[in-house]
């Protein structure tokens, strides 16, 4: 009996290049999932992997090209454009009225609220003008923010006036400023089913915005930790993604959970996953967009800590040695060029002690292998 179209695997593509669209496509292939990346660079990130098609990810032509030869489409960014993602019609995954509902800071958390996540108190302002709140506040742009760029820190009167002085131009959400003591973040998986899993809640450190150390499993109680999952369930399931997410949080010194922001794809908080749970958010994604069953999200390890390897130089990139990651699992991202502040890597240290495996991490940093 020869095989209907239904039988055959169903191809997955994947709109952009970088080290997320890497790390799906090899999950993919190993559940034997058929892959096609759209990008700019088929000697970067994603080189040897699955069939690679040059194009714009933000150009509508090249995405609607592309996606004819796919059954679902994926991303690894959410900074491309509803006109453009529409051109993947309903192969999208997550899809497009689900994204339109996050599309930018200003609806996500209006959308958080609906949905009854705590946020911090905000205003959405259209320019900056003397009428912005007293400092200290955190600015940031509505759209096209990321680690830490579109984000300004407004912590006294004099950083209040140099805001004023040279203001961003575009659509702000200003928000109140949260000492909070520490920030979790917690990825739930939702598939094209319905079906929902969560991964464990886990603990992160920024430095200047950026992510530095995730710590799984968080150390706050049990029942901050259930809270904080069924919000971020509540979250995925009332915004209807499909696919993983991320959602960061807050908490404040008396306990309470304040939601901070999404992210509607695998995310750098959940990169431990690949070495200390059951099935990585990669394979989760995968899974979840293609409708498979969704994995078991349990960590196979005590504690995992998740350090970035970030580039300390401006120039041409080489992989570190083998021997110098330490007893780590040390994924690299096949960069091209190394930069101060880039992510080109991360590893992660898996054992039985948090502090250990954070003093270990520190040495690894130390090392710049970058
Ligand atoms: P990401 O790298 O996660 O994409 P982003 O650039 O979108 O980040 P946020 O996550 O909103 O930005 O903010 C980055 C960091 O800035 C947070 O992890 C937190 O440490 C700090 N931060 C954000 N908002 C506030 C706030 N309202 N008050 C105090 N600190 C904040
Ligand atoms: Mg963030």
């Amino acid at each position: 009996m020869s095989a209907s179209p239904t039988d055959s695997p169903r191809v997955l593509g994947i709109l952009g290049d970088g080290q997320l669209a890497k790390m799906t496509a090899e999950a993919a292939q190993t559940l034997g999932v058929p892959v096609r990346i759209l990008g700019a660079d088929p000697e970067g990130p994603c080189a040897g992997l699955g069939v690679f098609v040059r194009g714009d990810v933000h150009n509508a032509g090249d995405v609607a090209a592309f996606a004819e030869a796919c059954d679902v489409v994926t991303l690894e960014s959410e900074f491309i454009a509803p006109e453009v993602l529409a051109a993947a019609g309903d192969k999208l995954r997550p899809s497009l009225a689900s994204f339109q509902r996050i599309d930018n800071k200003a609806d996500e958390k209006a959308e958080a609220e609906r949905l009854g996540l705590p946020v911090a108190p905000y205003r959405v302002v259209d320019h900056v003008d003397a009428a912005l709140p007293g400092a200290p506040f955190m600015a940031k742009l509505a759209k096209g923010g990321y680690d830490g760029y579109g984000n300004w820190a407004v912590r006294s009167e004099a950083e209040r006036q140099a805001f004023l002085a040279d203001p961003p131009s575009g659509r702000l959400v200003i928000e109140d400023w949260v000492p909070f003591e520490r920030e979790v973040a917690v990825t739930v998986a939702r598939s094209e089913t319905g079906d929902t899993a969560a991964y464990p809640v886990v603990d992160t450190l920024q430095a200047n915005h950026v992510c530095t150390r995730v710590m799984a499993p968080s150390s706050v109680t049990p029942e901050l930790a259930a809270e904080v999952t069924r919000l971020a369930l509540a979250f995925v399931e009332g915004v209807g993604h499909t696919g993983v997410m991320t959602l960061e949080f807050f908490i404040t010194a008396d306990g309470a959970v304040l939601f901070n922001e999404s992210s509607p794809r695998p995310h750098n908080s959940a990169h431990y996953t690949m070495d200390a749970c059951e099935t990585s958010q990669f394979e989760q994604h995968v899974r979840a967009v293609l409708g498979m069953p969704l994995g078991p999200t349990g960590m196979t390890v005590p504690q995992a800590v998740m350090l970035n390897l970030l580039g300390s130089f401006a120039g041409p990139a080489s992989a570190p040695a083998a021997d110098e990651a330490d007893g780590a699992h040390v994924h690299w991202y096949n960069k091209r060029e190394t930069r101060p502040g880039r992510k080109m890597g991360h590893a992660t240290l898996v054992g039985d002690d948090r502090d250990q495996l954070l003093g270990q991490s520190d040495a690894l940093e130390a090392r710049r292998l970058t």
